[in-house]
């Protein structure tokens, strides 16, 4: 029998001291090392395929019942990949909680710590269930989820080669401690990046009818760019256009020779991608042009939609009711925000699902990404049996 309040006090432990010490993308070398030290004291195989990351693996030791030996092994022996991110965010902390950051400027605002610590938690489970399934549960410890720029590169060095689901949980202050929520579909949306530089010989600002002038052009292109989503898009397709960044202009003299736009674009039909580029090109060009000004569009595919398939929904919400024992779902709209675990979710069939962490207190409701970001650490117990609940609904037989 597992002592779920030792396994509690374990994953909270391990979350504080994550939470203490966080570590920027990329740079999380302090986390994999706390990560290996633990695998290693349970005896867990593990190894690192490209720079912070952790893939760890626990083999099955359930001998084959011979009603299956007909069976070929890829439909009696299957592989399971639990996810978890291990990097936080650049922000200056503001809480006055014993774990509050001892990294001036880094923050785990995003939950993080957290989802290593659960999974941290659900290989012990796994690890002492082992006689118990057969099949092979891969953890993948995953660096840099903020900047999006490792997951392509494990996926090439055989991440998810053999494996047949995925499934991950982020934490979500906005659902109260208990609830959990699985949306089949569209979860997360996908997200362009783009930048618009408009260029002129520019002039004085005494004379303007003799230059051209990119901020009042840059200007108006802020305000056009807005009628793609409310005038070309279907109103029943979500999307949304922010420019986060509008610069221009030296002197206050000087028509600006120089003004960059830039931001980015979210959606959940991923066709729209193509649309947004094209329609942004050519406002870029005609309002840079109706001014006798220059334009250049940088246009990059960031991520796709994180989309949730169908059938691992369902094994989720079968193994949300083994942990809770009761229905404990609860509906919410897909977000606008985005994940890299899209791009497991466009290899493989998996889930990503959103575990309620707010205990109704401001300090545990503030939402992810925020200074006073906190938790309500005793949710995080099911979140880890939920893990372990999902494998062993794929592995027992
Ligand atoms: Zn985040
Ligand atoms: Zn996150």
């Amino acid at each position: 029998m597992t002592d779920f309040s030792m396994l509690s006090d374990y994953i909270i432990g391990i979350r504080r001291t994550l939470h203490k010490h966080p570590e920027l993308s990329g740079q999380e070398f302090q986390t994999q090392q706390l990560i290996r030290n633990e695998l290693d004291k349970l005896g867990i195989p593990h190894r690192t395929l490209h720079k912070t990351d952790i893939l760890a693996e626990i083999a099955g030791l359930q001998t084959r019942p011979e009603e299956t030996a007909a069976l070929p092994p890829e439909k009696y022996s299957k592989t399971v990949l639990l996810r978890a991110d291990l990097d936080a965010l650049p922000i200056t902390e503001n809480s006055d909680a014993p774990y509050v950051s001892q990294s001036p400027g880094v923050m785990h605002a995003c939950g993080h710590d957290s989802h290593t610590a659960m999974l941290l938690g659900a290989a012990k489970l796994l690890w002492d269930s082992r006689d118990h399934f057969s099949g092979t549960v891969r953890l993948m410890f995953q660096p840099a989820e903020e900047t999006g720029r490792e997951t392509r590169m494990l996926i090439d060095h055989g991440m998810l080669d053999g494996v047949d689901t995925v499934f991950a949980i982020h934490v979500a202050p906005d659902l109260p401690t208990g609830k959990i929520c699985i949306l089949p579909g569209p979860c997360m949306a996908g997200v362009d990046d783009f930048s618009i530089r408009l260029t002129s010989p520019g002039g004085h600002g005494a004379t303007p009818h003799l230059g051209s002038d990119t901020l009042l052009a840059g200007a108006h292109l802020a305000v056009n760019l807005q009628q793609i989503v409310s005038r070309e898009i279907d109103p029943q397709k979500p999307a949304v256009l922010t420019i986060g960044i509008f610069q221009a202009g030296t002197k206050v003299n000087l028509l600006a020779q120089e003004a960059v736009l830039s931001g980015n674009i979210r959606f959940f039909d991923k066709e729209l991608s193509g649309y947004f580029k094209e329609a942004l090109t050519r406002y870029s060009e005609h309002t840079a042009a109706m001014y006798r000004c220059s334009s250049e569009v940088t246009y990059t595919p960031s991520l796709l939609p994180t989309v949730n398939d169908a059938a691992c929904c369902g094994t989720a919400k079968n193994a949300a009711m083994t942990v809770w024992g009761e229905d404990n779902l609860i509906k919410r709209p897909a977000s606008m925000t985005s994940e890299d675990f899209s791009r497991y979710l466009e290899a493989v069939p998996g889930v990503m699902v959103f575990l309620g962490t707010s205990d109704g207190t401001q300090k545990t409701s503030w939402p992810l990404h925020h200074e006073c970001f906190d938790l309500d650490e005793s949710a995080l117990l099911n979140g880890c049996r939920l893990y372990a609940a999902y494998a062993w609904e794929w592995l027992f037989q």
